[in-house]
């Protein structure tokens, strides 16, 4: 496909044509960064949720999978940290109006110089063909070392100022840089401020009584005050995991790139509740366990990295993010952070209760050291569908759309298409091979146009199979079962549709690969 940007616009005009993702109020002119899933989109985002809970709850004997509201008490916020410092610093370009993330423009200059490593990478691989060996060229080629120095000297020098919270440092070296806004194209900024991301709302009916609320900014806090309850009910044994999925809230101030950056948005998280003193260990096992679950998936090992945190968050000793090559770049997806006692202790100090394990084996009380992995389960959507977006040349010279989602992910398994519409022999078949998968897997049922525009319209939607029913299905029981990704089509048994169907779908087969 064509340029980055180019390829962006079709994910998002795709996403909308499909039924995948529409504008949130969309009649009313839409709402900035809110989204819809639409009829295909909440099934592939309920498959991603299902995929991720499997591997991590179901398939785990010490992770067990809560869901806690997302109005908590106001002290949660206050203990967490978030009242006070969970802020981004802005910066407004006073030409444009504009309002950009500070952090951001910086990173986002840096990803430019990134490219240029791509550049030099792509050509020295044309120049070396196959003796090309790409780890030892980001080693040794000078002009590669001086640009990745670059990279580093800035996001070190960006790290550290905002550790310690020095604003002007921040503005300064965005001064020095010589960042434009990307609308006026001038460098006219305002200084850097802070912004708190919580949206706030008021429990309660009466004015005077109301209290003041947050709608939750994460759902790792649900966990934590869980911690206790879910430890002695369950009769769990440290080392255990506590998980869950919902909607998160952050009021964004740069809040573009579609459902990569939303104000309403679903985590997917997962506490590990660790012995002090093994964290490291841990760290290491949930960099690996999450790096592998993604490559299940198939979409790539090119298409994943780590990036290991200079500057920690306060409450934590180690961080990373696995990132993914997004149509806009390499971006991350996940993180997973290894938090110490942080965030407990805090708990304790502010409630007055003690959130400590009593560990039988050693005879000893403490409090648990945390071992955080948190995926944003749109982000994931817009991996999973951004990736599986091609447009390829067949062999007639003609292109195709086709959306090659992992089949374990895909909204519709299958599509049943009567050869000829007409013909009722052929419908009816048609409807009881329906009836008969539905029971297992989502099915549909397209009679409309000749049969090639129906292949091309499920390639589109992303269906994995075409099974077309014809004239000699009514003789010998046997239909045409026709492959998204490589459009081979095979003639087997009506019988023998559900195994064949389900050795490509079914999500054992796919977590095996991990
Ligand atoms: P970013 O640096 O991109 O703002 P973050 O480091 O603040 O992300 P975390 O607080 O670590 O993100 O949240 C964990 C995950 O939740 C992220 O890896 C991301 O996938 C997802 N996420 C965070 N903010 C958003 C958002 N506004 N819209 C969609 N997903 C989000």
């Amino acid at each position: 496909m064509a340029n980055n940007e180019d390829k962006f616009k079709k994910v998002i005009s795709h996403a909308k044509e499909y039924g995948y993702v529409f504008q949130s109020s969309e009649i009313y002119d839409g709402l900035s960064a809110v989204y819809d899933y639409a009829q295909n989109g909440a099934e592939l985002k309920k498959n991603i949720r299902d995929y991720w809970w499997k591997a991590m709850v179901q398939m785990n004997d010490n992770i067990v999978g809560i869901d806690a509201a997302i109005f908590m008490h106001p002290t949660t916020w206050k203990a967490s940290g978030h009242v006070d410092a969970f802020n981004d610093p802005l910066i407004d370009n006073k030409d444009s109006k504009k309002r950009y993330r500070a952090d951001v423009l910086i990173e986002d200059y840096c990803a430019k110089i990134e490219n240029k490593i791509e550049k030099e990478v792509k050509k020295a691989a044309k120049r070396f063909g196959d003796a090309f060996n790409k780890e030892e060229f980001l080693t040794t080629n000078g002009r590669v070392l001086d640009y990745q120095e670059k990279i580093n000297s800035i996001l070190s020098k960006m790290g550290k100022s905002l550790e310690v919270e020095d604003l002007e440092a921040v503005k300064a070296l965005i001064e020095e840089l010589g960042i434009v806004c990307p609308i006026s194209g001038t460098k006219n900024w305002t200084d850097v401020k802070q912004f708190n991301l919580m949206f706030g709302t008021k429990l309660g009916a009466s004015v005077d009584s109301a209290m003041d609320l947050y709608l939750r900014p994460e759902t790792a806090q649900g966990i934590f005050v869980n911690f206790l309850n879910v430890q002695k009910t369950g009769r769990m044994k440290i080392p255990f995991g506590i998980a869950q999925t919902g909607k998160a809230f952050r009021n964004e101030i740069v809040a573009r790139q579609f459902i990569f950056r939303m104000r309403e948005f679903e985590q997917m998280e997962m506490q590990f509740f660790i012995k002090p003193g093994s964290q490291g260990e841990w760290f290491k096992h949930w960099k690996e366990a999450r790096m592998k679950w993604h490559l299940s998936l198939g979409m790539g090992a090119d298409n994943y990295r780590f990036h290991d945190h200079e500057k920690l968050a306060h409450y934590a000793d180690a961080a990373t993010d696995i990132e993914f090559r997004f149509p806009f770049g390499f971006k991350e997806l996940e993180g997973i952070h290894s938090r110490t006692d942080f965030d407990l202790k805090q708990h304790e100090e502010h409630s007055g209760k003690k959130l400590q394990y009593f560990d039988h084996e050693e005879n000893v009380n403490y409090t648990p050291y945390v071992l955080e992995t948190s995926i944003g389960l749109d982000r994931m959507f817009l991996a999973v569908f951004s990736n599986a977006l091609q447009e390829e040349v067949l062999e007639n010279n003609t292109t195709r759309t086709v959306l090659k989602l992992p089949a374990v992910l895909a909204p519709t398994k299958a599509a049943i298409l009567p050869l000829v519409r007409k013909d009722e022999a052929l419908v009816k078949l048609s409807k009881d091979i329906i009836e008969d998968l539905k029971w297992e897997f989502n099915v549909a049922y397209d009679e409309k146009d000749a049969v090639g525009r129906r292949y091309r319209r499920q390639d589109a939607n992303g269906t994995p199979f075409c099974i077309t029913v014809d004239g000699e299905s009514l003789d010998n029981n046997t239909v045409t079962i026709r492959h998204r990704d490589t459009m081979e089509q095979q003639r087997v048994k009506i019988e023998d549709l559900k195994t064949i169907i389900k050795k490509e779908v079914d999500v054992k087969e796919w977590l095996m690969k991990m």
